[in-house]
Parts: C-alpha cells; sequence; structure tokens
C-alpha cells in the first residue's frame, strides 16, 4: 500500500526529527518560506502565519516562540504543524485552522459554517452601539448571526439590552450559541429565514451583516472567501437580493426610533439608499470602513 503524499513526507520529518532534532527557529523560517511562495505573502505576513499556527499547535501564546526558539519540537508536535502548514498551503484560511479569531476584543469560535468575522463588521458594531442608551432597556435584532460575533459584542457592551439573533443555518446557530454560553453573553437565538419565524415581535434596532457579493463575483474563487459557506456571502445576480429583503422587511419589525443599520459591499451604498428611501426610511447616514470603503448603511423610521 502506497501512503498519500502528506503522510510520507511527514513520516520523513518524524524520522529526521529522531536523529537531528527540529528546532523552532528552524520550523518557523521553513513554514515561513513555504507559505509566502505558495500563497504569494510578503515574508513578514508569512511568517506571522507560521507562528500563529506553531503557537495553535503548542497552546502557547505566539510571543512564546520568540523566547524558545532554541528548543526543538517533539515528533507529535512537529507532525501537528506540518498537517495544519499543508491545509494553509492550499489556502485553507488561518481561522479555520486555529478555530478562532478576534472580534471587538473578543475571541470567537468559527467553523466551515459560517462568515469568519471581519475587521469591517466591527463599524457595524460600533455605529450600532451609538445609537443603544446604555442604561435602558432596548430591543435589538440580528439577522443572519453566523457567528453571532455581532450580537454577542452588543450584548456584551450593552448589558440591558435584550438581544435576538437569528440564522436559518443550524451549525451556524450551535456555533454562534457556544460563542455566547463561553463569552457569557445573554442572546436569545432563533432559527429562522429571515424575519419568517419573528411573528408579531418587534424591535428598537435591526442589523444585519447579510450575505451580499454577486453571484458571479470574481473575488468568490480568490483567497480565504473559497472556504467560507456560499450562503453567507452570495446572494443573486447583484448581491442585493438580501439587503433588498432586509430593507423591505424593516418597517414591520420596528418601532420609534427603529433603527436599520447594515453592512453592504463596497459598491453598493447608492443603491442600498434608495432601498432605503423606497422603504420610506429616513435619516440616511453612511459611514465609511478603514480602506475608505462605504461599508455601513443606517436609517431610521421617518418621524
Ligand atoms: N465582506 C465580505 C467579502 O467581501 C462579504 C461578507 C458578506 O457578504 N456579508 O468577502
Amino acid at each position: 500500500m502506497r501512503w498519500p503524499r502528506s503522510i510520507r513526507r511527514n513520516c520523513w520529518r518524524a524520522c529526521r526529527v529522531k536523529s537531528e532534532p527540529l528546532v523552532v527557529a528552524a520550523v518557523l523560517t521553513d513554514a515561513t518560506h513555504s507559505i509566502a511562495s505558495a500563497l504569494g505573502l510578503d515574508s513578514r505576513s508569512a511568517r506571522l502565519e507560521a507562528r500563529v499556527l506553531a503557537a495553535h499547535v503548542l497552546n502557547v501564546a505566539p510571543s512564546w516562540l520568540i523566547a524558545h526558539d532554541t528548543d526543538a519540537l517533539d515528533a507529535a508536535s512537529l507532525l501537528g504543524f506540518r498537517a495544519l502548514l499543508d491545509r494553509r498551503l492550499v489556502g485553507e484560511p488561518i481561522a479555520y485552522l486555529t478555530g478562532r479569531r478576534e472580534f471587538y476584543g473578543y475571541i470567537f469560535r468559527v467553523t466551515p459554517d459560517v462568515l469568519i468575522p471581519r475587521p469591517e463588521t466591527e463599524l457595524l458594531v460600533e455605529r450600532a452601539l451609538a445609537h443603544i442608551p446604555p442604561n435602558t432597556d432596548f430591543d435589538i435584532l440580528d439577522l443572519g448571526c453566523g457567528s453571532g460575533c455581532v450580537a454577542i459584542s452588543l450584548a456584551l457592551q450593552r448589558p440591558l439590552a435584550r438581544i435576538t439573533a437569528l440564522d436559518h443555518n443550524a451549525a451556524a446557530l450551535e456555533v454562534a450559541r457556544d460563542n455566547a454560553e463561553h463569552l457569557n453573553a445573554n442572546v436569545e437565538f432563533l432559527s429562522s429565514d429571515w424575519y419568517s419565524a419573528l411573528g408579531d415581535r418587534q424591535f428598537d434596532m435591526i442589523v444585519s451583516n447579510p450575505p451580499y457579493v454577486a453571484n458571479d463575483d470574481v473575488h468568490l474563487s480568490e483567497g480565504d472567501v473559497r472556504f467560507e459557506p456560499t450562503s453567507a456571502l452570495v446572494s443573486g445576480k447583484d448581491g442585493l437580493d438580501a439587503l433588498r429583503h432586509v430593507i423591505q422587511g424593516a418597517h414591520s419589525y420596528l418601532r420609534a426610533p427603529g433603527y436599520l443599520l447594515l453592512e453592504h459591499g463596497h459598491d453598493q451604498a447608492e443603491q442600498v439608499a434608495r432601498l432605503f428611501t423606497i422603504a420610506g426610511m429616513a435619516s440616511i447616514q453612511i459611514w465609511t470602513d478603514l480602506a475608505g470603503i462605504p461599508r455601513i448603511s443606517a436609517c431610521k423610521l421617518s418621524e
């Protein structure tokens, strides 16, 4: 029987360890070169990735590796590291390999069932918080919660708010529930296809980071997104199907002041503002992300 190539390579590495132990610095340098050439990264980013993966396998902080760069790696750790490295070299996102990603200062568990939390979505949390009073209760709905990063960050920042988060994907809801439990956040989770399970419930604010990428967007075949759930990314021919649905329905589920805050694509702010107006919403605001791209739009029920 012929073993798969990755196993043969790992065995070879393990044998080599017996006679000539590999130290942390050498393993990291080797991995940095492989990552840089396979993924086209500069050596600084590649080294950072190698450190994150090694720290994950060894269950230490990345800074530990710097202080222990002459330590020899045991065979099991080396095998574990090589296995993760091989997956990274074919493009699997770091967050899925380590199973975690930081968002708004909290560590969230992530799996391939959920979108990887992104820095631009922190702006959605920040703008929502600006409208949520800290000292009174406030009903907030997060539509399509994925990992729960938005709803849970809001809950942790505004403990008096009542937060409901929903998703149609059972596996995503399980990840979100798990995150809420670990972070000790008070969030009610519902399985629902957008508004469908809400009955006559109403909220003071609706937030959402819905799928907003067009079906044929070339970016879908590049980088991390290739490994992320299509249903959390893609939404029709122009990417606006979910945004249209969320905006059209918002009126029925909002009570005054009735804030609606949405994340959208880099070229969708104008269409989103038009959809807000058609839906009879007022006080439209648009914020740009750190890259200067209009990314978050908000409106209120007309007064
Ligand atoms: N911001 C993500 C991207 O550009 C898309 C996330 C989403 O559709 N909500 O890949």
